[in-house]
């Protein structure tokens, strides 16, 4: 609209400047020059006054020419600006006479005549057409400069009209804009805004009614499609997510295992059935119910969820397998725990969900393992009789009286002796750890003066560090407190930790055997500088027949765990600080008779 009106008076402006111009380069300049004519034609009649009334001798021909010349000059440029009708024909009249004017006086001069009568008749008349000429010429520029005055105020008036009328239609048109079109925008966009908020909250029915053929009719159209997809897409989800939830729940309750939900604010969410069997409580009893509240009622409840409450499920210790007895049969099972961590939607830190208590059912397992137990408890009781006759026998073959042996003979009952012997320690070995097994331990817990078991396990390694070659040094802290333990079952467990030191060192080397007192503890401190064992084999040299890989010297890899069993039976530790090529350090720590005394009950 401004560029319009910019436009409009631009053209008229121009128009009129120049039309203006072109006024006074036409007429006025012409208008100009007959004021310089009617000048110097009075100057020229002035000086022939002078001429013929005046002094002769002061008359002066250079002032006459000096107008003569002017009046020839303007005459020259009205001639060149020849703008008007009729402006021509008088101009050349006008040339005419003034020639005729001048050549008269030139004459009259030539004839150097003192008659001024002469002046009356015949230059005063051609003075005076000469002057009405200009006096005509000057009326007609005059005449043409009003009549182009008057156009131009036409053209002025007409562009004020013009400009009046585009501003009053530009001003309306904005006025429509300015108060129409606020509503026309503000309306869909509000009703826009409300339509995302309701999606928002989830009301996908949501529909915009605003119609246009705009831009914002096809934001209408838009919403709208999108509106019904989700709105389709819910419902489809949604059967689909209740399908596949019936799906899950008939798979968790067709499973053999016992499983259990609980959110993060231990609200039990699920339990298949054979979690509700071993509880011995129905589904509603469970669901929706808070975990605490439940374990508070049911003893079975409370021993599957114990310790994981309230803790974090990484913390949570080893579980016994619980025994339950249903339908007259008795079951073990063994309870795995997964922590459910997720992340919401729209979030980015995973937090904790709830827990899943998986119940196992070992029963199976535990009866084969049972077996397992009473197979090689038989097997080794039934050998050690006819071990300890093949030992017998031995000793009687290599005994001089029953008859003597050639050199050949007593190397082969000398190898005999030492495979028996393996055997019988074998044999041995397994059957504590059947018993074990089995629960059949019989610990003997009473006071052992430390000295005399130190002693005791110092005379008896002595034999086997000869056979290698290795010096093995005792030190004892002077006078400890005795220890309450099964003396048996400890001398087994220390002997088993030095004869591995011994076993496990080269030829020559050296074993140390320490024990102090720390804090009411007694620890045992067996210090060998043999091979080494690398930190991923600590915990596993204490598990049943594990030997660490590339262990070329004969063993079962029983005692290590047998020995665990007898120290941790007794409220002892046993633990190695090793790494390879740098030795081992074996610790065995018991408690101090005193202190256990004073914590037990009598
Ligand atoms: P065994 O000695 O009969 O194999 P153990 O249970 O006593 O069984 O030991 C388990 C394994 O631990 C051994 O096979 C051996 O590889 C390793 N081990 C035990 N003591 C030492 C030691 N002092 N130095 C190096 N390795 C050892």
């Amino acid at each position: 609209m401004i560029v319009l009106i910019w436009i409009v008076g631009s053209y008229f402006i121009y128009n009129l400047s120049d039309r203006s111009a072109a006024m006074l380069s036409e007429n006025y300049q012409t208008v100009e020059s007959t004021k310089f004519l009617i000048q110097s034609i009075d100057e020229i009649k002035n000086q022939q006054v002078k001429y013929f009334f005046g002094d002769r001798m002061q008359f002066d021909d250079g002032s006459i020419a000096e107008s003569q010349k002017i009046f020839e000059q303007h005459l020259l440029a009205v001639r060149n600006n020849i703008t008007e009708e009729g402006e021509k024909s008088i101009i050349d009249q006008l040339e005419i006479n003034y020639r005729q004017y001048k050549e008269s006086f030139e004459r009259i001069k030539g004839n150097k005549t003192n008659d001024s009568s002469i002046y009356f008749q015949e230059l005063i008349p051609e003075y005076s057409i000469n002057r009405n000429l200009i006096v005509e010429l000057w009326d007609m520029n005059m005449d043409a400069i009003s009549y182009k005055n008057s156009l131009l105020k036409n053209t002025a008036h007409r562009a004020f009209v013009y400009i009046s009328i585009i501003g009053t239609i530009c001003f309306l048109i904005s006025a429509f804009f300015l108060f129409r079109y606020p509503r026309n925008i503000a309306h869909p966009i509000g009703e826009l805004i409300r339509g995302i908020t309701e999606i928002a909250n989830r009301n996908y029915s949501k529909r915009l009614s605003f119609q246009s053929n705009d831009e914002l009719g096809e934001l209408a159209k838009a919403f709208n499609t999108m509106a019904a997809k989700l709105d389709e897409f819910e419902h489809s989800n949604l059967s689909e997510l209740l399908f596949e939830k019936k799906r899950i729940d008939t798979i968790i309750n067709n499973m053999n295992d016992a499983i259990i939900g609980l959110n993060d604010r231990s609200t039990i969410i699920f339990s298949n059935t054979n979690a509700c069997k071993i509880l011995g409580l129905t589904e509603n009893a469970l669901i929706g119910k808070n975990a605490p509240d439940i374990a508070i009622k049911n003893s079975v409840f409370q021993t599957v969820v114990s310790g994981i409450l309230d803790k974090p499920v990484k913390d949570i210790k080893d579980f016994k397998p619980i025994r339950i007895e249903l339908n007259g049969k008795v079951k073990y099972y063994a309870r795995e725990i997964l922590n459910v961590i997720i992340t919401k939607t729209g979030e980015y830190d995973p937090v904790r969900a709830g827990l899943v208590i998986v119940l196992k059912n070992i029963t199976h397992f535990l009866e084969q393992d049972e077996a397992k137990t009473n197979f090689i408890a038989t097997i080794s009781h039934e050998l050690k009789t006819p071990i300890s006759s093949l030992r017998l026998n031995l000793k009687l073959l290599d005994d001089n009286r029953v008859g003597p042996l050639n050199v050949e003979q007593k190397g082969i009952v000398q190898a005999l002796k030492l495979e028996t012997n393996k055997m019988q320690s074998l044999t041995k070995e397994l059957l504590d750890m059947a018993q074990l097994e089995s629960g059949n331990i019989q610990l003997n817990l009473q006071p052992v003066n430390t000295s005399v078991l130190f002693d005791f396990i110092m005379e008896t390694s002595e034999n086997f560090a000869r056979t290698k070659h290795i010096q093995v040094d005792f030190k004892i802290e002077p006078d400890l407190p005795p220890l309450y333990a099964d003396s048996e079952k400890t001398a087994w467990a220390l002997m088993n930790v030095i004869n591995n030191a011994i076993q496990y060192s080269s030829i020559g080397s050296k074993v140390q055997v320490i024990a102090s007192r720390q804090e009411n503890e007694v620890v045992f401190l067996v210090q060998d500088y043999g091979k080494g064992i690398d930190e991923k084999y600590h915990d596993l040299i204490f598990q049943k027949f594990y030997r660490v890989p590339d262990t070329i010297e004969t063993g079962t890899g029983l005692g290590l765990s047998i020995s665990k069993e007898f120290i941790s039976k007794q409220n002892g530790r046993i633990w190695v600080e090793s790494s390879p090529r740098n030795g081992s350090r074996f610790y065995i720590s018991l408690p101090i008779y005193s202190d256990f005394d004073q914590n037990q009950p009598s």
